[in-house]
C-alpha cells in the first residue's frame, strides 16, 4: 500500500516511510492510496476473534511492508493486560438496546489516547529500523491535554527515541499536567507555553516543516517526528475499535447483518472520528457519523455550513480536551472527499493559514452532510448530562463523552432516529473528577482540592481510581520549563544540547 501526500506535493511512499516521518515534506498528511475493503465474509471470521487478532488483521491491510511477526510484535507489546485493565482492551458497555458505550479509556493514562500512542512507539521503532533510519528519533507533540501523557507513557526509554511534549500552560486539567511533570524517562522532556492549544500546534508544525531545522538535526544524527494525529501510525490503530465494536455487536446479536449503526464522537483535532469514517470506507456499515463539539463549536459551525472559521474566541471548557479551532485531520478528510484533489485541498488550506477561514464547494459540503451531523453541548449541558446519566442509568461519564451523549440526545430529538448507536467514551471519569464531581455530588465537596475530590468521588460513585492517577499529587515534579510561544524552537534545542 502506498501512502500520498494530501498537498500532492510529496512521492509516493510505504507506510514505514510515512510512519517515520509524521508528516509530509510538503506539510500535507499522508493517507493511504486505497482504502482496503472489509468483506461480509471476512467481518463473519472475525466476530470470535481477540482484540489484538482483529488489530492484526487490519493493521496487515494498510501496513503491507510490514511482515506478519512485525505486526504482531507490534500488537503484542501494546494491547496486553500490562498496559490495559481489560480483556477485551475496548469493551462496549450496553446502556439499553439501542445505545452502546464503547470504553476506549481502559490504557495507561486513562483516556482514548493510549489505544494509539501505546503502539506507537513499535510502529516507529519498528519502521525505523525497517527505512534503515540511522538517525534518532525525536518525537515532537502538541498536546490539549491527553495526548501528552499517552505519549509519554509510550515512548519513555523506548531505544533509539527522545519525546518532547509541550502543552498549554493554562489549558489543562490539574490531573493532566500532574501526569506529565511527574513522568519518568531519560528521554523525556516536557514544557508548558504560555498560549493555549492551537498556539502550541501550530509552533510544532512550524518547527517540523523548517528545512534548515531539519537539516541542523541530521548533522547532530537526529530526526524528528510526530505522535500527534497528524502521523498515519496514530490514526490507523484507531481504526481497529471501531470496527471491533461493530463485530462485537454482530457476535452478540445487538444488530443483524443488515442494520447499520450511528457512532458518534466527542471531537477535537477530527482524528478519532476521521478514524470512524475509514471503518465506513473499509465498508462497516455506518449510518450518521455524529461529531460532538463542545463551545469551540467550530466543525458543529462547518458541517451546517460549509465554512470553516476559526476567527472566534477560544473558550476554556470543562471538556480541555476538545478545546481545540484548527482540526488538523480535517485536511484528510477533505481529500478523501473531493476523490484526493490535492489542488482544492491545498487552497483551503492556504486560506486558513492566511486569513482562518475557507468554504468549501457545494458538492463536498453536500457529501459531509450525508455522512456527518454535529451539535455542540455547552459546560452547563455537559454537568446537566452526566447527572441524568449518572441517575438514571448508574453510568458515570467523563466531561467529554457528556458532551457526545449531550449530542446524541440532540441528535434523537432533532431526526427521531432510532439506529443503534456507539458512543465512543474518550476518558476514565477520574480523570475529569472535579467537574464530574460537581455535576452529581456539588454538595459534599466542601473544601477539598482536585485530589481530595477524587477520594470522595470514588467512595461515592463504588469505582475504584485508576491507577495512573491515584496518588497523582504526591509524586515527584520532575519538569518544570515554560516557554513562550514564540520560543518553541529555542526550547527544543535546548532540551536536545544543541543550543550554543
Ligand atoms: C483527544 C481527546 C478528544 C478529541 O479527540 P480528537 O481525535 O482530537 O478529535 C476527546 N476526548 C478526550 C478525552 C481526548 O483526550
Amino acid at each position: 500500500m502506498q501512502y500520498i501526500s494530501s498537498r500532492g506535493q510529496a512521492a509516493y511512499v510505504q507506510a514505514a516511510e510515512a510512519i517515520k516521518m509524521g508528516i509530509a515534506p510538503d506539510g500535507g498528511l499522508f493517507v493511504p492510496k486505497a482504502m482496503p475493503n472489509l468483506s461480509e465474509k471476512v467481518i463473519e471470521t472475525m466476530f470470535h476473534q481477540t482484540y489484538q487478532e482483529r488489530a492484526a488483521y487490519i493493521l496487515s491491510l494498510f501496513l503491507t511492508d510490514f511482515n506478519r511477526e512485525e505486526i504482531d510484535f507490534c500488537v503484542n507489546s501494546a494491547y496486553n493486560l500490562k498496559n490495559f485493565a481489560q480483556e477485551k482492551v475496548a469493551p462496549l458497555v450496553k446502556l439499553n438496546d439501542k445505545l452502546h458505550v464503547l470504553e476506549l479509556w481502559h490504557g495507561p493514562t486513562s483516556a482514548f489516547k493510549d489505544m494509539a500512542l501505546q503502539i506507537l512507539p513499535y510502529l516507529l521503532t519498528t519502521s525505523a529500523a525497517k527505512t534503515g533510519e540511522e538517525n534518532e528519533i525525536v518525537i515532537l507533540v502538541a498536546t490539549s491535554g491527553d495526548t501528552g501523557k499517552a505519549a509519554l507513557a509510550g515512548f519513555s526509554d523506548v531505544d533509539k527515541t527522545k519525546i518532547i511534549v509541550f502543552y498549554p500552560a493554562d489549558g489543562v486539567s490539574e490531573v493532566q499536567r500532574r501526569q506529565m511533570i511527574t513522568q519518568e524517562g531519560a528521554n523525556v522532556f516536557v514544557a508548558a507555553v504560555r498560549g493555549n492549544f492551537d498556539d502550541a500546534q501550530s509552533g510544532v508544525k512550524e518547527i517540523f516543516t523548517d528545512p534548515a531545522l531539519g537539516a541542523f538535526l541530521a548533522k547532530n544524527n537526529l530526526k524528528f517526528s510526530s505522535a500527534n494525529s497528524i502521523n498515519w501510525g496514530r490514526l490507523l490503530p484507531q481504526i481497529v475499535y471501531y470496527v471491533s465494536a461493530y463485530l462485537d455487536l454482530r457476535a452478540n446479536g445487538d444488530i443483524n447483518p443488515d442494520q447499520a449503526i450511528n457512532i458518534v464522537v466527542p471531537t477535537g483535532n477530527f482524528g478519532n472520528i476521521l478514524a470512524a469514517y475509514y471503518a465506513k470506507r473499509m465498508g462497516i456499515p455506518i449510518n450518521k457519523l455524529i461529531c460532538a463539539a463542545n463551545q469551540n463549536n467550530v466543525l458543529t459551525d462547518f458541517i451546517n455550513s460549509g465554512i470553516y472559521d476559526k476567527n472566534r474566541s477560544f473558550e476554556k471548557t470543562i471538556s480541555p480536551s476538545m478545546d481545540i479551532l484548527i482540526s488538523s485531520n480535517l485536511e484528510r478528510l477533505l481529500f478523501e472527499l473531493t476523490n484526493h484533489d490535492s489542488e482544492r485541498v491545498s487552497t483551503w488550506m492556504a486560506e486558513l493559514n492566511g486569513k482562518g477561514k475557507y468554504e468549501i464547494d457545494e458538492n463536498t459540503h453536500h457529501i459531509i452532510r450525508e455522512l456527518f451531523w454535529s451539535d455542540y453541548a455547552s459546560d452547563a449541558e455537559t454537568i446537566a448530562t452526566i447527572n441524568q446519566v449518572w441517575q438514571g442509568h448508574g453510568y458515570l461519564l467523563d466531561t467529554h463523552t457528556a458532551v457526545a451523549m449531550n449530542v446524541y440526545e440532540k441528535y434523537i430529538k432533532s431526526t427521531r432516529d432510532d439506529t443503534v448507536t456507539v458512543i465512543a467514551s474518550t476518558a476514565s471519569p477520574f480523570k475529569f473528577g472535579s467537574s464530574v464531581a460537581q455535576a452529581i455530588i456539588p454538595d459534599k465537596l466542601g473544601e477539598e482540592d482536585e485530589f481530595g475530590i477524587l477520594n470522595v468521588l470514588t467512595k461515592e460513585v463504588g469505582i475504584s481510581i485508576p491507577d495512573g492517577i491515584r496518588d497523582l499529587d504526591k509524586k515527584n515534579i520532575l519538569h518544570k520549563k515554560i516557554t513562550e510561544k514564540d520560543k518553541l524552537e529555542a526550547t527544543v534545542l535546548e532540551f536536545l544540547g544543541l543550543d550554543s
